[in-house]
């Protein structure tokens, strides 16, 4: 596989480190991170990239088993990319998309996301984040329902332990309590339903499609209780990344699905982390048989290497944008850097890279051995479930393998093993005791090699720090 390596010497440490530690003591504000603790510990500084590598202040080189988060395709030195951006920046380095005004990138890759797009998907909104492209979801199907004459179709239901992002309504949409308390979200009306985590939630002696087909009857029943005109849309992520890992049971998205074209319920499918190669499809729609009516994307979209996420809409929600802007004028919604050049130019060459490389038949390649590796530690004393799809799985750590009972302090255990593979050069995310890995597409056999016998060693130290704990 083509792969763009610099060389090990070009790589030293930045020079002025410590003024950005200094700096970053008392200025940054970072997220998801614990802000009392970072005052003693101060951050982990990444100065550089290689492949599927990264590099600290300190010279240490990690292999990056998360893709940054869930996002970085490509890896940390696709050359491609960076020309992409250099190129477009001296072509021009911005221009709106507001009142009838386009760029090139922004128009080709519009046109690119429609052909790729399942179904009738063929109009693009870009936004800078996921975040803001569910928000701006959450006001289009507003929009478009009040132009439908149903003012009162407006609640959305989404699940527990969904991500779907941190600004208002995003954060509404998702399903974790601590991104809700003390915000004083859920803002928006949502309704979120049981997590489709087997390993959790479903009762013993229950198939994934009796798991599947209660939860969606769980979500019938909602529906008949609410009334089917006071509900828009159901949203979802194909696989739920960051609230756990969680692939679907057998037969829950034709499930869902079906009850959602009954009522008349918009599906929204969060392909934020599942889009572009992740399950080895280039959407996970394709994967679980989903046709939405509205697609989001971010992340792999342009490897993260510039902000960007974008909503692809259904001919016939595009329809009605254009019917009420006879009525209404100007569809009044945007963002100063909505189809930013440069954003949307390296997106292209992302995806043109996915292609030209194959990458969606390296993943359907690598990810049986990637999933093997990953569900050789299911004996392990300390691991209670494996799972995952493509190139994206998690082991959740319990503190009764027998039972599946969580530990009594959720994350302690997990922010343990996090710190140690640091130490053994590995970066994987602990999602409270599940630990997530989402490696780059680029990963090599050879990498998946170093990633697992990195963990490997992690996990033989934390279990010794388990026992010395009476943890296990
Ligand atoms: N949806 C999903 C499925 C995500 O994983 C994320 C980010 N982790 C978001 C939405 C939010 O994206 P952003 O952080 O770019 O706002």
């Amino acid at each position: 596989m083509q792969q763009t390596i610099r060389p090990w010497q070009e790589i030293t440490p930045m020079s002025n480190v410590n003024s950005i530690v200094q700096n970053d003591l008392s200025s940054l504000i970072h997220p998801y991170t614990n802000l009392a603790q970072h005052r003693e510990t101060g951050p982990f500084v990444i100065t550089g990239g290689d492949g599927v590598r990264v590099f600290d202040d300190q010279g240490n080189a990690y292999i990056e088993a998360m893709s940054g988060l869930w996002s970085v395709a490509l890896g940390f030195s696709e050359q491609r990319l960076v020309d992409a951006a250099i190129e477009q920046f001296k072509q021009l380095p911005y221009y709106h998309s507001f009142s009838h005004k386009t760029n090139a990138p922004a128009a080709a890759l519009a046109a690119k996301l429609a052909e790729l797009a399942p179904g009738d998907l063929n109009h693009v909104f870009f936004t800078n984040s996921g975040s803001e492209a569910n928000d701006s979801m959450v006001k289009m199907v507003w929009y478009v329902n009040n132009a439908l004459g149903k003012p009162h179709k407006k609640k959305f239901i989404s699940r527990q332990q969904a991500y779907h992002g941190t600004t208002v309504a995003s954060a509404s949409l998702t399903g974790i309590p601590s991104i809700h308390r003390d915000f004083d979200l859920p803002a928006i009306p949502v309704h979120h339903l049981t997590c489709p985590n087997a390993y959790r939630f479903a009762r013993p002696g229950e198939t994934e499609e009796a798991f599947s087909a209660r939860l969606a009857d769980e979500l019938e029943r909602y529906i008949l209780a609410e009334g089917a005109e006071t509900i828009a849309a159901f949203i979802g992520e194909p696989v739920i990344a960051a609230g756990g890992v969680i692939p679907p049971p057998q037969g829950y998205w034709a499930a869902i699905q079906a009850v959602c074209k009954r009522y008349d319920i918009l599906v929204v499918v969060d392909e934020i982390v599942t889009g572009f190669g992740r399950l080895g499809t280039m959407f996970g729609s394709q994967l679980y048989g989903i046709q939405p009516d509205i697609l989001v994307l971010s992340k792999q979209l342009t490897s993260s290497y510039q902000p960007l996420a974008a909503l692809v809409v259904s001919d016939a929600i595009h329809d009605v944008l254009v019917s009420q802007s006879q009525r209404l004028g100007a569809f009044a919604h945007g963002l100063t850097c909505t189809g930013h050049p440069v954003a949307t130019a390296v997106a292209l060459e992302n995806i043109r890279i996915i292609e030209e490389r194959g990458l969606l038949g390296h993943v359907q390649r690598l990810a049986p051995e990637f999933q093997r590796r990953l569900r050789a530690f299911a004996d392990h004393p300390l691991v209670g479930d494996v799972r995952g799809v493509g190139l994206v799985g998690a082991i959740e750590l319990v503190a009764n393998k027998a039972t599946g009972q969580p530990f009594a302090q959720p994350g302690v255990l997990g922010g343990y093993l996090f710190k140690q593979t640091h130490k053994h050069g590995l970066i994987i995310r602990a999602i409270y005791d599940t630990i997530a890995f989402c490696p780059p597409l680029i990963t090599t056999q050879d990498d998946l090699d170093a990633i697992f016998s990195a963990f490997d060693r992690a996990l033989a130290d934390a279990t010794d720090w388990a026992r010395s704990q009476n943890l296990l």
